[in-house]
């Protein structure tokens, strides 16, 4: 690897993708939609595959040390069960490597305060109560950034709402080759595309479904069973009115629009065939037809999630391997970056 070409894209890195997933809570359909689904179809392209458990940014707010890490497993499971294979991603916990907090305190030098604080997960989250955030939650950025680049990741899938992140993992890249005088980091790009990059919360659809959101009855958990989600999408708030005519109708109706592109991403098409195959029908159709189709999908994912995690050893055993695969990218890359900011070691 050579950090002495030109400039440009990131046309002289190996293809490569990076993403992660929190274990702050149990898996939802947003994460399966926006994130997991993809991370599986991309095994079949041209990139490299990177998927990580990423517990160093799940404890950037308070994690039971006691539940940690069984939450953990639980994501590696929900990867591994949706067709995540491990021969052919690298597929680890994030504490297991430890360049990830190296890599995030050098671009603590980078960053500036006043990126940080324009991020809108930091206000989303810290809320009214900033004073009383972790540091890692505002820095958080940064760790996401090292994670990212530790790899040269050159794209990375995620949904909507980790848009600015990796536009600030850019500017981190930037800034550092700009300050160093190199070529060092590339230019990633986000891979969000297609229904489903942003899922919203059932009981209000101007708010996206997280796991650690408040409500259980707000999103559909990976792990619910039929009945839960039937129920769940019996209750999702919707505006009285049928589904409209065509997509342009669910402009001004975020609950209604939400639960048409779910159903697109479930079944693999666009919002516009959802609209032209139930046009007209009313939410006592729609919703079990969607709750049918989710379990569909899911059910599956969730039986074998259970069946994996009944054995933690072999989880342990799959990440510990994908650690040690990863630290071989890393450690060069982390120690190149030390080179390169004149650090001994
Ligand atoms: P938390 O509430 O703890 O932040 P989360 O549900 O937002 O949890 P993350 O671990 O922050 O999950 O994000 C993991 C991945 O899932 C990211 O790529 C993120 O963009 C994606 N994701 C999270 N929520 C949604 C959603 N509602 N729709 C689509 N993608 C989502
Ligand atoms: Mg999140």
């Amino acid at each position: 690897m050579s950090d002495t070409t030109p400039s440009g894209a990131s046309a002289r890195f190996t293809p490569r993708i990076f993403s992660g997933i929190k274990p702050s809570g149990g898996l939802t359909l947003g994460n399966y939609l926006g994130a997991i689904k993809r991370f599986v179809e991309m095994q079949d392209g041209e990139h490299e595959t990177i998927y990580c458990v990423v517990d160093l940014h799940a404890i950037t707010v308070w994690q039971d040390p006691a539940a940690l890490p069984g939450m953990t497993r639980e994501v590696a499971a929900g990867y591994l069960a949706a067709g995540v294979d491990p021969d052919r991603s690298i597929l680890f916990n994030q504490a297991r490597v430890g360049a990830h907090a190296e890599l995030a305190w050098l671009f603590n030098t980078v960053a500036r305060m006043g990126w940080m604080n324009r991020m809108t997960q930091w206000k989303e989250k810290a809320g009214k109560n900033a004073e009383k955030q972790s540091l890692g939650l505002f820095a958080y950025p940064s760790l996401m950034a090292a994670d990212i680049l530790l790899y040269h990741a050159t794209h990375v899938p995620v949904g909507e709402d980790q848009k600015q992140h990796v536009e600030l993992t850019r500017d981190i890249a930037a800034k550092f080759n700009h300050d160093y005088g190199c070529e060092f980091f590339p230019m990633t790009e986000p891979l969000i595309d297609g229904p489903g990059m942003r899922i919203m919360n059932l009981r209000d659809g101007t708010k996206k479904m997280s796991k650690s959101g408040e409500s259980d009855m707000e999103r559909i958990n990976m792990l619910d069973d039929a009945d839960t989600i039937a129920k769940k999408f019996k209750k999702a708030r919707t505006d009285p009115a049928p589904l409209p005519e065509t997509v342009e109708g669910l402009a001004e109706r975020p609950e209604a629009r939400n639960l048409v592109e779910i159903y697109a991403a479930l079944s693999n098409t666009t919002p516009e065939a959802v609209i032209a195959e139930h046009a007209g029908a009313g939410w006592g159709t729609f919703k079990p037809a969607l709750a049918d189709l989710a379990v569909e999908k899911l059910a599956p994912i969730s039986a074998e999630m259970a069946r994996l995690m009944g054995d933690p050893a072999e989880i342990d055993r799959i990440m510990a391997k994908g650690a040690d695969r990863a630290r071989e990218i890393a450690d060069p890359i982390l120690a190149r970056t030390t080179e390169i900011m004149g650090l001994l070691r």
